[in-house]
């Protein structure tokens, strides 16, 4: 099974993917938490993405189609991959459609999660992620407290704001995803591979929502 994750910022594709992968075994794909990790290292492309992060912006083309080739060439995607925040532009739609001609492969479902645009802002403002990147588990100062503060409850690591969770930046990034993201949802649609779902309710009820949608073949991209 390969799916695209489609949403703004905030819709809860991340969270959704920890969860997917726990339950098929394949892997999440997401370019922002590649991206954080070159950040982290200080490499030349981290240094280079955070100012587009920073402000809300996508990274150039190029350099996150470069990051996904890389990827999907592993070994560990041959069984399938869930990509969580690529593409967001239609060129990077169509660079993977090339890619996966030449892996043989093809994507499955795009699972688009709708959410209303102030209910992201709050709930990116309140966000808190596990430091440690390998576990990403999130949080909110609200809606989803952990047991300890501050302290993830999965990995016991400390949590954070990240640099682009405030409300400057969400603005900015929520323009961006209308502007270069959502003409996506009508590239899918053409396809036949979007199934729409409300991202409102439970993370649970969400989640058996896309798992429903996963096991019961294809829908139409009008949710019949
Ligand atoms: P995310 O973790 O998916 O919310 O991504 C955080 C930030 O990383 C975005 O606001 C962009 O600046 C950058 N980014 C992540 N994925 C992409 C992508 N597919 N294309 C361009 N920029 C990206």
């Amino acid at each position: 099974m390969n799916l695209i994750l489609l949403g703004g910022p905030g819709a809860g594709k991340g969270t959704q993917a920890k969860k997917l992968i726990d339950k098929f075994q394949t892997p999440q794909i997401s370019t922002g938490d590649i991206l954080r990790a070159a950040v982290k290292e200080g490499t030349e492309m981290g240094r280079k993405a955070k100012e587009y992060m920073d402000a809300g912006k996508l990274v150039p083309d190029e350099v996150v189609i470069g990051i996904i080739k890389d990827r999907l060439k592993q070994p560990d995607c041959q069984k399938g991959f869930i990509l969580d925040g690529f593409p967001r532009t239609v060129p990077q739609a169509e660079a993977l459609d090339r890619v996966l001609v030449g892996l043989g492969a093809k994507i499955d479902h795009v699972v688009s999660i709708d959410v209303d645009e102030e209910a992201l802002v709050t709930r990116l403002t309140g966000r808190r992620t596990c430091k440690n990147a390998a576990c990403g588990q999130m949080f909110h100062i609200k809606f989803t407290l952990p047991k300890k503060e501050g302290v993830c409850d999965k990995c016991g690591t400390e949590l954070y704001q990240r640099d682009d969770d405030n409300e400057t930046t969400v603005r900015s990034r929520l323009t961006t995803y209308n502007q270069a993201t959502a003409p996506l949802i009508g590239y899918y649609s053409v396809k036949g591979l979007v199934r729409p779902i409300a991202g409102v309710g439970s993370i649970d009820d969400i989640f058996n929502q896309i798992v429903g949608i996963l096991t019961a073949g294809v829908k139409c991209s009008c949710g019949h």
